[in-house]
């Protein structure tokens, strides 16, 4: 049988010719050092684990929760926003429980994108954001983030009649993968474009909380008219290291939350409410895990930042999210350069073209991994390259 149209329009696995080298590098009994896994190694904090464990007991939770969320979940995330950015939320309008955020960012595009219709998404960036828009038939318009721009879209860059076609946008600060950050000025102009052109922002703030040197991620939805605008999604999954429980949130304009909700109810029926209970445990509760989330992979981006700049390269510490995103050296493609740390140094990173054509000449480290692994990346770093050249 024939992939439909939808499908065949999303590319093949990117990483699958760098996965089957890894699983022959493993039979050949390589020890193998992954720097490329995008998820939390610690665990879930154990206060959040009790609550799910209470709460499975319960008859109450083991029948269909509804699909937009327990009340008191959402108002659990409507009481944080209020705490932590003082913005104002209706848990019952204003916000819509997810199955993890990534189900409701691929889903949105199915409230508004017509065929033809445009999404603007940020490249390199989380490949969910063109997915959706693929899958609903709709044709990502890629916005380049650069370096130079401290990797920020340049709006006035989008051609008028591009902005007018647009549905949604879609952003992401804290950004995977690059670490980059904004402040709120950034916001501002997002909210001045969008109302001029009518089109839906979407913020993804899943690294709102992974932050560093006193850092605060802000949130779009603090930005005077936000509201009007757009949504933000975020999760458990990242803060609290329970991305295999799959629970997220998205908030904002009550019309697209609306417009969500409508589609979730037709398609899933939400997230055991179990899960969420736990959840608001993790919103409520104490937040020392958190703090010493911060602590951990600050201390791993200093060993990663120090110990590559110590080979040749010139980063600046990420102030947001788990990864550093750093250049190839000269004569290097990503792949290229993927490749050869697994050959020689048995060492995964993730190739930047795997998040979009203007990841190309760039790799990402995730800082998921013990220091002990990472001081022994590094040495193998520089065993097989020695001293690296940009040009
Ligand atoms: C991890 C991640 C998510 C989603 O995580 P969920 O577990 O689905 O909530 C969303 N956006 C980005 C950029 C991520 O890295």
């Amino acid at each position: 049988m024939e992939l439909s149209q939808r499908l065949q329009k999303i590319p093949p696995y990117l990483f699958a010719r760098i996965e089957k080298k890894i699983e022959e590098a493993r039979e050949r009994g390589v020890d193998i050092i992954s720097l490329g896994i995008g998820d939390p190694d610690l665990p879930t904090p154990g206060h959040i684990i009790d609550k799910l464990a209470e709460e499975a007991r319960n008859p109450e939770n083991h029948r269909y929760p509804t699909s937009v969320g327990l009340l008191s979940f959402r108002e659990a995330v409507a009481n944080w926003y209020r705490e932590r950015y003082g913005v104002e939320l209706d848990p019952r309008t204003e916000v819509v429980s997810l199955i993890g955020s990534k189900e409701g960012i691929a889903h949105i595009s199915f409230c508004y994108v017509n065929p033809g219709d445009i999404n603007l998404v940020p490249d390199p960036g989380y490949p969910v954001y063109g997915l959706g828009t693929l899958l609903s038939g709709g044709e990502p318009y890629i916005m380049p983030l650069k370096e130079e721009n401290g990797y920020l879209p340049d709006l006035a860059a989008i051609p008028h009649d591009v902005a007018k076609r647009a549905k949604l946008m879609f952003l992401n600060y804290p950004n995977n993968p690059t670490g980059a950050v904004v402040q709120p000025r950034f916001f501002q102009e997002v909210v001045e474009f969008a109302k001029s052109y009518d089109i839906i922002v979407c913020h993804d703030a899943a690294y709102s909380e992974i932050t560093f040197d006193g850092y605060r991620a802000p949130s779009f939805l603090a930005t005077p008219g936000a509201k009007e605008v757009g949504i933000e999604f975020n999760s458990l999954s990242k803060p609290y290291n329970m991305t295999g429980w799959r629970l997220g949130w998205a908030c904002g304009r009550h019309d697209v939350i609306e417009a969500l909700g409508r589609l979730k109810s037709n398609l899933d029926s939400g997230v055991f409410q179990a899960i969420q209970y736990a959840g608001i445990t993790a919103l409520t509760g104490p937040q020392d895990s958190l703090e010493e989330v911060r602590r951990v992979y600050q201390s791993r981006r200093d060993l990663v930042v120090d110990g590559l700049n110590a080979l040749g390269w010139h980063l600046n510490k990420p102030l947001g999210t788990f990864y550093v995103w750093a250049p190839v050296p000269a004569g290097y493609t990503s792949e290229s350069f993927a490749e050869t740390l697994l050959e020689k140094a048995g060492v995964i990173v993730t190739p930047g073209n795997g998040y979009g054509r203007y990841g190309e000449g760039y790799f990402r480290i995730a800082l998921t991994i013990s220091e002990e692994r990472i001081k022994e990346a590094l040495d193998r770093l520089k065993r097989a390259l020695g001293r690296v050249k940009f040009s």
